[in-house]
């Protein structure tokens, strides 16, 4: 079991615009190199937000973060990327009130990163060893953290029209850009109502969202992996998830999750360890 790792950054500043999912505003994001030790932070309007689950302002839908009046619509996909890369220290500039949906994944994010490099930082952290069963439910969500000599996700979800898929793999940067990055957010077409009643969704089209219709995905030529479903769900629960800023040693099962679920678990998660 190797418990010691190595901070890690970009090589290089990136930046990223588009419009956002809920919001439909443009918005530009710039990724800056950071020092060690400093943790993933973000910077709107001069204000400082450090990315931890304490600054979670609402999970309805997607993830917001944010401090007093500045909110931070969708931030799930682009955490996701980071801890995903194993990416411990950054500074994230937003301009602009919602991370851009890009293509729906968080591919855009992770490719860059691949092609600017990671810098590894001095700082020796160490990993979380979980030592005993932890579990967690809410409503029809389910979570099971056990020991495990790496990091490991099981995760099935059930829904109408589309039934069970399941998969458990090993995270690490490459598991997480191969088998995770390319897995698109997804909606069903008879939710969109909703969605719009809530006053969200107005940056969603069939380029950047997989739409379930009663007759199954509407935009199916735009899905990457077969079972893109449970993939997406490990994309989110992994944002949601980076908000501990902890690395584990862990396997973690996870049945149906959601934004909502996944940050009171993460909450209940904090109190635990
Ligand atoms: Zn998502």
């Amino acid at each position: 079991m190797n418990l010691n790792f190595c901070s890690k950054t970009l090589k290089e500043k990136v930046k990223f615009c588009g419009n956002g999912l809920h919001t439909g505003q443009y918005c530009e994001v710039v990724l800056e190199p950071a020092k060690e030790g400093t943790g993933i932070n973000f910077f709107v309007d001069g204000q400082k937000i450090y990315s931890c689950i304490e600054n979670v302002l609402s999970t309805q839908n997607c993830t917001v973060i944010g401090s007093g009046k500045t909110k931070i619509f969708t931030v799930e996909h682009l955490l996701s990327a980071i801890y995903g890369t194993e990416i411990t220290d950054l500074n994230i500039y937003v301009y602009g009130i919602e991370i851009p949906v890009l293509d729906g994944s968080s591919k855009e994010f992770v490719l860059r990163f691949y092609d600017v490099g990671f810098e590894i930082l001095n700082l020796k952290r160490s990993k979380t060893i979980i030592d005993k069963e932890i579990d967690f439910e809410i409503k029809t969500t389910k979570y099971k953290v056990s020991p495990y000599e790496n990091f490991r996700i099981y995760c099935e979800v059930e829904y109408k029209i589309i039934g069970k898929q399941s998969l458990e793999l090993n995270i690490s940067s490459e598991t997480y850009k191969d088998e995770i990055s390319y897995a698109k957010t997804f909606c069903f077409f008879s939710d969109i109502e909703k969605i719009k009643s809530l006053g969200l969704g107005k940056g969603g089209s069939l380029e950047n969202v997989l739409v379930i219709g009663d007759a199954g995905v509407i935009n199916e030529n735009r899905m990457y992996y077969k079972d893109e479903f449970v993939r997406h769900k490990i994309l989110d629960f992994l944002g949601d998830f980076s908000l501990l800023n902890k690395y584990f040693c862990c396997k973690i099962h996870v049945s149906n999750p959601n934004h909502y679920a996944n940050y009171e678990f993460v909450r209940y998660l904090k109190n635990k360890i």
